[in-house]
């Protein structure tokens, strides 16, 4: 550079910064303008470059990885637990994380089709929540579904209580014809056929709910027999056609009386009753009063479970 004054010269010094927040930022700068300006001293760099230089293969994974963390905690589209976790990514399984972490505040009751993978969704949110260090540990709580049994373990309340058995048999007037089982009358989550095989179950599609957002079992008994006999034979439910319309259900008992479920939704007052107040996703014990002992409990309506 030119002397500001005649006799001294100053020197333009070309930098490039080294630090982690602005790696390769330029600067120039004269140098004996500035400020405490310092040359370190070269044993810096010897301290530096001891212990040698990573692969450059290695150093690009770090760099990549640590890309990766930075991006995905900040952006909730991208998702790091499907790849570190050892299952099959089921597209639909993504489905909740996405939710999930859309939400200022994480705060989600999943209730899809049974065998979708609930654990598994649960488990991907879990671990994202982890790895972005929004929660420091997570707790894993499941309800009991004994009153006596002890709270440690994983013990799940089952709901709803009522299965069908993949057991097909023809019923009166011809129908498809399958056994309708409360759970206590299952052996290991089977049902003993009569020729003594294990049948697999499916829980069954309808339930009831009240207006106050309680929900139950239908009392599939009571629906059968009009809530007046105490007949505890076995029950079918017997379906007509294939479009598993309502008014091609019947639920019928061994001992001859029937009734059409389409009657739950045409008078649900007489064919389901007042609602009771469960609350099964709180568990045992979790009964309140319907209404409050106000207005009154509400009356039981026929609710269809299924997979969104
Ligand atoms: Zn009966
Ligand atoms: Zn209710």
């Amino acid at each position: 550079m030119p002397p500001d004054r005649p006799g001294r010269q100053q020197t333009l010094v070309h930098l490039s910064c080294i630090d982690d927040d602005s790696q390769g930022t330029e600067l120039d700068v004269l140098w004996e303008r500035e400020i405490d300006a310092r040359v370190l001293p070269e044993s810096g760099w010897t301290d530096l470059g001891r212990k040698g230089f990573d692969p450059p293969h290695l150093f690009s994974a770090f760099v990549h990885a640590l890309r990766w963390n930075l991006v995905t905690s900040t952006n909730p589209r991208l998702f790091q637990s499907p790849y570190r976790a050892g299952i099959e990514v089921m597209a639909y399984q993504l489905e909740p994380l996405r939710k999930a972490l859309m939400l200022p505040r994480v705060n989600l009751f999943i209730a899809d089709d049974v065998g979708l993978g609930k654990t598994i969704e649960a488990g991907l949110i879990i671990r994202e929540l982890l790895m972005r260090q929004k929660v420091i540990f997570a707790k894993l709580w499941a309800v009991s579904s004994e009153p006596t049994a002890p709270t440690t373990g994983i013990d799940v309340w089952m709901f709803p209580e009522w299965f069908v058995a993949q057991y097909e048999i023809q019923g009166p007037g011809k129908v498809r014809s399958r056994p309708l089982i409360h759970r206590e009358a299952l052996v290991s989550n089977k049902w003993l056929g009569p020729d003594k095989k294990k049948y697999p179950v499916v829980p069954i599609r309808f339930v009831q709910a009240c207006l106050n957002g309680h929900i139950s079992d239908i009392d599939w008994y009571g629906f059968v027999h009009d809530f007046k006999e105490d007949c505890k034979r076995q029950l079918y439910v017997d379906e007509r056609g294939t479009t598993s319309d309502l008014s091609d259900i019947t639920i019928r008992c061994e001992c001859g009386k029937s009734k059409l479920l389409i009657v739950a939704t045409q008078n649900p007052k007489a064919a389901l009753g007042f609602c009771k107040g469960w609350r099964p996703w709180l568990g045992n014990n979790s009964r309140e009063q319907c209404g409050g002992g106000n207005s009154g409990a509400q009356i039981n309506r026929l609710l269809i479970r299924s997979a969104i």
